[in-house]
């Protein structure tokens, strides 16, 4: 075993710093009654304030995909090009799939959306 074998089981659990909450582990939402600030666990990470690598990644495909169909394609076109469900593709853009299903759903996406003028 080389010292960069011994590493992977340990750099796969590593945790990065929440990009929702940037470490803080709670949320500001604006909520009812009355639009009232108030502050919760953060939902990104469930109040941990960080979260596995793996985790974050889902979360940035899920941002970079919402950015890159911004103003070209609506999920609805998007899940009837894709052939996906409207309901996966919402869970896909929220980064909740599990991780195989999401690199699955994330090739898909990808390839409607590089096809795009
Ligand atoms: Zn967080």
């Amino acid at each position: 075993m080389t010292p960069q074998d011994d590493m992977l089981p340990f750099a796969r659990e590593a945790h990065v710093t929440c990009p929702d909450c940037k470490g803080k582990k709670k949320t500001v939402m604006y909520g009812c009654p009355g639009f009232r600030r108030m502050e919760g666990a953060c939902l990104t990470c469930d109040g941990a304030g960080d979260l596995p690598e793996g985790r974050a990644k889902q979360l940035h495909d899920a941002r970079q995909v919402r950015e890159m169909r911004a103003g070209k394609i609506g999920i609805f076109q998007l899940a009837k090009r894709t052939g996906l469900l409207v309901s996966t593709v919402s869970e896909f853009e929220r980064g909740r799939l599990g991780i195989v299903r999401h690199d699955e759903v994330r090739a898909k996406i990808m390839a409607v959306l590089e096809s795009l003028p």
